[in-house]
């Protein structure tokens, strides 16, 4: 990631909020998406809870899309995610595009500071 595209997903990061304060997504028969979590582009840790951040939108009746940024703290990158969610029959769906690329930057010391700030 070059120095703008850094900048821009701060700007990104610092826009959206946690994911976890906007789960579950409760689909019409009941079924729950409770827990999300995002493979790191670079290390493929499992990133969840305060790493995630992002907006979940309702697109038609029973189907919602999801999408922000992931922030893994060992690779000092992003992991840009988009997936479509629908539930049905206690299980839940979810779609993405790899096409949509990953977002990954190997930063600067001074930016991840500045991300880690958010954190607390
Ligand atoms: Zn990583």
């Amino acid at each position: 990631m070059n120095e703008a595209a850094t900048a821009l997903a701060i700007e990104d990061w610092k826009r959206f909020t946690p994911l976890a304060n906007k789960l579950p997504i409760l689909f019409l028969d009941g079924t729950r998406l409770q827990h999300l979590s995002i493979e790191c582009g670079g290390c493929s840790a499992h990133l969840e809870g305060e790493c995630l951040r992002g907006e979940i939108r309702e697109v038609s009746g029973d189907r919602y899309s999801i999408a922000g940024l992931a922030a893994c703290q060992s690779c000092q990158a992003f992991t840009q995610f988009c997936l479509s969610s629908t539930g049905s029959a206690g299980s839940v769906h979810l779609e993405w595009q790899t096409a949509a690329g990953v977002l990954m930057s190997a930063g600067s010391v001074s930016w991840w500071r500045r991300l880690l700030s958010k954190f607390q």
